[in-house]
């Protein structure tokens, strides 16, 4: 494995393994680690509209002069923008705050669509979420045109379930290059995985560490295949995602994390056992769950 690791898409277009996530890294900093990140070599950043900082990792991709076409950059459709008419504007909006001409995966950021307007997540009067009537294959046609425009190399999707995937499939005349869920070995989502594989739709695993304060990077377990290899956490959990074939893009504001993570670990056969076993006669555990969040249930 090297840090040059690269996958196919169904385009033709190759996806960097690694990549830097920015959900949740506030403005005043994202700049610097974007600009860090690529520094280090990073050449995938993830971004989305709903992060609200895509102005500042623009800044930080178009002020390192690495050629565009060296650069793999993903943003995220938003949740109240799913009627066909607000696709294209809600891409557009996205690239006029990277300062972008396009962008390389544009991705349906959950399959679930609320009001459309200027409201992120609107909410009734007694705080209820409120919802668009809008399905999910509808949208995704929208985001087909988008291809046609040039805006985006590629569309895909993100948390979408096999259930989902096959509705999308039923109607699509674009294969979706890409899903974008939450992977680490405590979800290791192995069905999923095999599935997108058989339909040639790449895997992009989203909090690989476990998320912001997470227990799992600080697992026993993983802290002994750490030392076995002379490395730290994340590393194991970044390696585990890249020896699957997805696409891994840990979240990191601070220098020496963002740095230390893109490091190149190969795990044995011993590892990935021990990593298995975390899941063996347990239910999985997921750290991104609209449940905790929005109440409502996605996944099953
Ligand atoms: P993550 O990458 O699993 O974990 C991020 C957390 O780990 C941060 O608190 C970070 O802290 C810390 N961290 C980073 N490197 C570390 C290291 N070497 N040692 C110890 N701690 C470390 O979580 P995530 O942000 O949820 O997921 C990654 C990316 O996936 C997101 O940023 C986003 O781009 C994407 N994502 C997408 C979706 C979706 O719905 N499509 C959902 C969730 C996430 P510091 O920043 O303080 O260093």
């Amino acid at each position: 494995m090297s840090l040059g690791r690269i996958a196919k898409l169904n385009t033709g277009a190759t996806i960097p393994l690694f990549g830097l996530g920015t959900w949740q890294s506030k403005r005043n900093v994202v700049k610097n680690a974007v600009k860090v990140a690529l520094d280090a070599g990073y050449r995938h950043i993830d971004a989305a509209w709903i992060y609200g900082n895509e102005k500042e990792v623009g800044e930080a991709i178009r002020e390192s002069n690495i050629p565009r076409e060296q650069l793999f950059i993903t943003t995220k459709l938003w949740n109240n923008s799913h009627r066909p008419e607000d696709v294209l504007p809600a891409l557009e909006a996205s690239l006029e705050n990277l300062g972008l001409e396009y962008v390389d995966l544009y991705l349906m950021h959950w399959p679930i669509a609320f009001k459309s307007g200027s409201e992120a997540v609107a909410r009734d009067e007694a705080g209820k979420l409120i919802f668009e009537d809008v399905d999910i294959t509808a949208t995704y046609l929208a985001m087909e045109k988008l291809i046609e425009t040039g805006k985006t190399k590629a569309i895909g999707v993100s948390n979408f379930s096999i259930k989902n995937l096959e509705k999308i499939l039923a109607v699509a005349k674009i294969v979706p290059a890409a899903n974008q869920v939450e992977l680490h070995p405590e979800n290791p989502q192995w069905e999923l995985l095999e599935f997108c594989k058989a339909k040639g739709i790449h895997v992009t695993a989203y909090s690989p560490l476990g998320s912001t304060d997470s227990p799992l990077i600080k697992r026993d377990e993983i802290s002994k295949i750490a030392a076995k290899h002379n490395t730290n956490n994340a590393n194991v959990l970044i390696a585990w995602g890249q020896q699957r074939g997805t696409s891994v893009i840990p979240k990191s504001v601070t220098e020496s994390r963002i740095i230390s993570n893109f490091k190149d670990i190969e795990l044995d056969q011993e590892d990935l056992a021990a990593l298995k076993a975390l899941t063996e006669g347990k239910a999985p555990h997921r750290y991104c769950d609209p449940k905790d969040f929005w109440g409502i249930e996605i996944f099953n």
